[in-house]
């Protein structure tokens, strides 16, 4: 068995593995690199026959759409109708691939010598796997991106308490491995946080400031806003977002069946997003009556009205801020992205009352330490990190580094 890491080895995001056995070769997920990477990979330079994404985010699948359409691109049932959907609203045409489901722990079997099962793992996404790769008698397991202190964390926990066996090596993710995660260390922390916040500002709007498709986030709010006996109103994009996940999750809100939930069907957002569901109406099914039932539907002057009602989860808010006196904003994103202008610009605004509330998606080193220690690899490799020589300190000599394009026989 041979492993290349093409990108990913020293940085955050733009991951791709390659693992080949015999004649047979498979991808590892194939990431659009965040922010400036070292590498460029070109796949259609690559010779393999399928790939795996391990989530749906952007820095592990982000390349699919330039592969030929007949590789099989292994992914997780709800991960692939959720970048179905975010390419609708972006206006870009459907992916062309061939998509073939991964359910947890259930084999891949991809020949007489190449089999693939995935884990499903707590992540800032739905449908996380890590991937246990057997081929030539050895066994690797790359753990994707996860972390143990979500919604899901009982999937580490199960982890734990059944792993894989006798791997020979771990492709471990270390994101947070020099990062502290202690303000808000869980998405329990989260809801308080903004429950808090919610119940403090009770004088005016709040929004809310995530990721559309970190579900636990939305679902951590969601229930915040009920607590807070606020409404909770979301732009179009979202409703869809958590119509998508609630068709296989019935416990994730969804205008038809909790209440509080309001649609933004009117404004700039609206507008946009709207023109994209009238387009795609028999994509978007009985959605696109649902989000204009009087009951869901509400409109930027009833928000004016009584602004301290609503907790708000909206892009481009500024149109309507301009029209409020005061408002809160949640800012639940990694501080990082804080830099970006449009953050800053909302942060400095004399308006708002700007708070930051935010719990890593990625592991903690005791957690790294704990699936390590669960899976005794003979050899680690650092990915998706820029601290893999901090590996050493907390797994030892195990501790392998590769180079991105560099190959190491197994
Ligand atoms: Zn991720």
């Amino acid at each position: 068995m041979k492993l290349t890491i093409h990108r990913g080895s020293h940085e955050i995001g733009g991951t791709c593995i390659q693992i080949e056995s015999g004649s047979r070769s498979i991808l590892l997920d194939a990431g659009s690199p965040l922010g400036e990477s070292r590498s460029d990979i070109d796949l259609a330079r690559l010779d393999f026959n399928d790939i795996f994404i391990s989530h749906p985010h952007q820095d592990h699948f982000g390349l699919i759409e330039n592969l030929p359409p007949d590789k099989p691109v292994h992914i997780g049932e709800t991960a692939c109708q959720l970048i179905a959907a975010t390419r609708v609203f972006l206006g870009k045409p459907p992916l062309a691939n061939t998509f073939s489901q991964l359910r947890n722990r259930e084999w891949v079997e991809l020949g007489p010598n190449l089999r693939v099962m995935p884990y499903l793992m707590d992540h800032s996404c739905v449908d996380a796997f890590g991937l246990l790769v057997e081929a030539d008698g050895k066994r690797v397991y790359y753990s994707g991106d996860f972390r143990a202190h979500g919604r899901r964390k009982k999937t580490f926990d199960w982890f734990l308490a059944d792993p894989p066996r006798g791997i020979d090596l771990l492709l471990m993710e270390g994101t947070m491995i020099e990062r502290e995660n202690d303000a808000f260390p869980d998405e329990d922390a989260v809801e308080k946080g903004m429950l808090k916040v919610l119940r403090q500002l009770d004088d005016r709007a709040c929004f809310l400031i995530c990721s559309g498709q970190h579900i636990d986030r939305l679902c951590a709010a969601f229930s915040a806003c009920i607590q807070a006996g606020r409404i909770f109103v979301t732009d179009i994009y979202t409703a869809y977002i958590l119509r998508t996940v609630f068709d296989r999750f019935p416990s994730i809100p969804d205008i038809n069946t909790a209440k509080n939930i309001r649609v933004l069907t009117k404004g700039i957002t609206a507008k946009a997003h709207y023109q994209k569901v009238s387009a795609n109406r028999g994509y978007f099914g009985a959605f696109a009556r649902d989000i204009f039932r009087p009951e869901t539907m509400i409109d930027i002057a009833e928000i004016v009205a009584e602004p301290y009602r609503y907790f708000l989860k909206i892009s481009y808010f500024s149109d309507l801020l301009e029209r409020l006196e005061q408002c809160g904003v949640i800012y639940s994103m990694w501080s990082g992205y804080l830099k970006e202008p449009k953050h800053q610009g909302i942060k400095q605004h004399p308006k708002v009352d700007f708070r930051e509330i935010h719990t890593s998606g990625h592991a903690v080193r005791e957690d790294l330490q704990r699936m390590a220690v669960a899976l005794q690899p003979k050899r680690l490799v650092p990915v998706h990190t820029e601290n893999g020589e901090a590996y050493r300190n907390l797994f030892g000599n195990s501790v392998v580094f590769l180079r991105d394009g560099e190959t190491l026989e197994i």
